[in-house]
């Protein structure tokens, strides 16, 4: 294959049987105790997973799950940010992120600060023009504790032009929603159409 077309070719796995799914990587960003693991566990659970890796299970790293939306299966490899190891910019260095997911929590203003410092790095550095994100914003379940209104959010979304959505892992909102619009973005991602 000529080196141009063949690098036109979209990252695959393979299934035992020779079948070719395409596979994304994600990245969880965000403050340490926003969500990032329970989500992402949540997502092993949802209606959508056809099958996932036990044995990529740990505390964090990665976990692929393979996700079946109107009939089409898509792989996601999902990497649990370790804040504490690894700067963002190490982190969006070492491995080739299809699309970052930034969580915060609601009731810590804190890690909306974290997410938005993240979501400006991203943006300055130009990580956003052939990679999609999505700002998350978690644990809406503890609503008479939110320190950070709907509207900051959606505001913080709206300048970066990044999809934004609420969720709570704790009582499984909008988690489902959640794994449909990353496979969403994924897909729309022109990262692939123009490497
Ligand atoms: P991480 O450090 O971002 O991976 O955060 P974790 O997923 O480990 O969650 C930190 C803590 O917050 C854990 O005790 C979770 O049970 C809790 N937690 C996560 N999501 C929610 C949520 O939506 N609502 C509530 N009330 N607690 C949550």
């Amino acid at each position: 294959i000529p080196e141009a077309e063949a690098s036109n070719i979209q990252p695959h796995s393979q299934r035992p049987n020779g079948e070719q799914v395409p596979a994304y990587k994600i990245a969880m960003l965000g403050g340490s105790g926003v969500g990032k693991t329970t989500l992402t566990y949540q997502f092993t659970t949802s209606d959508y997973i056809c099958a996932y890796d036990l044995s990529l299970d740990d505390d964090y790293g990665q976990k692929t799950v393979s996700v079946l939306v109107d009939d089409i299966e898509t792989d996601l490899e999902i990497i649990d940010h370790p804040a504490c190891e690894m700067s963002t910019e190490a982190f969006c260095a070492t491995y080739n992120i299809d699309l970052f997911v930034v969580v915060y929590s609601v009731v810590d203003r804190g890690t909306f600060k974290a997410a938005e410092k993240v979501l400006t790095y991203l943006k300055e550095n130009d990580m956003l023009l052939t990679r999609g994100a999505i700002l998350v914003a978690n644990k809406t379940d503890l609503e008479r504790h939110r320190e950070v209104s709907r509207q900051v959010g959606r505001k913080l979304a709206k300048e970066i032009a990044c999809k934004f959505i609420e969720t709570s892992s704790g009582l499984d909102h909008n988690v489902d929603e959640l794994l449909v619009g990353i496979v969403a973005q994924v897909k729309l991602n022109p990262q692939r159409l123009s490497l």
